[in-house]
């Protein structure tokens, strides 16, 4: 773990990126401003924490590049009183600054080295409103359905249905949907009682959603 506090100068650069690629929310500043991302990258990479990149994690996953975690987060309008599922544990990043704004956070992964990686962070830094499983996530987490607020962070072609299905009336689904190795969409999709509206966001480039769960679990 790098767990090096980032300088002064290093820490307003990183908030200066977010909010030239168009993260502005306050709350979502004040989130990602009081997570260290550097805890989440290990070994080769761990000098580059603070750059606003994607940067390789263990079994050939991604840290999403910072500001795409802001932009997302703040499609997702988390109220504090809100249950959310994210799909795509990576390094735990995403939760870790969802954990910030929401009630209780569940995260899971196809991969039980990432999962047991991530719990280990978020043990250290007492983020106990957060659980991570192993799991495969396109059929969502039934257990704990319905939810506030789901984000994927893996991309399908389309948003599963079992995730549709577990969004509360009223709540906020953000993903990226598109063919795994070519631009895809980042979508925001509102479940009203009239039926699913979706907004498309931006282009992004995703690891792809994988079914059934990673060798090592
Ligand atoms: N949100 C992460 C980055 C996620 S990278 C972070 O903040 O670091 C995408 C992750 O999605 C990978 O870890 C991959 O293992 C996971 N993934 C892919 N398909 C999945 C599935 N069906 N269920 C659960 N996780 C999946």
């Amino acid at each position: 773990m790098n767990d090096a506090p980032p300088s002064a100068e290093t820490r307003m650069q990183f908030l200066f990126a977010l909010r030239s690629r168009g993260v502005t929310d306050a709350r979502v500043l004040g989130a990602m401003e009081s997570i260290d991302r550097g805890p989440f990258v290990r070994g080769l990479f761990s000098e580059r924490a603070y750059e606003d990149m994607p940067l390789p994690i263990a079994c050939g996953q991604t840290i999403s590049q910072p500001s795409v975690v802001g932009v997302m987060t703040q499609a997702l309008q988390v109220n504090p009183r809100d249950k959310v599922l994210e799909v795509g544990t990576g390094s735990g990043y995403q939760a870790a600054i969802l954990s910030r704004l929401a009630r209780r956070v569940y995260t899971v992964d196809r991969h039980k080295r990432l999962v047991q990686e991530a719990r280990q962070i978020f043990e250290a830094l007492d983020l106990v409103n957060i659980t991570a499983l192993t799991v495969d996530g396109s059929f969502g987490l039934p257990d704990q359905a319905p939810f506030d607020r789901i984000i994927v962070t893996c991309a399908a072609e389309d948003p599963p249905g079992p995730l549709l299905a577990q969004l509360k009336i009223g709540g906020i689904m953000v993903l990226p949907v598109g063919q795994s190795d070519t631009v895809q969409t980042l979508i925001r999709v509102h479940k009203a009682e009239d039926g699913l509206h979706y907004d498309e966001l931006r282009p992004v480039r995703f690891v792809p959603l994988l079914e059934g769960l990673g060798k090592d679990a």
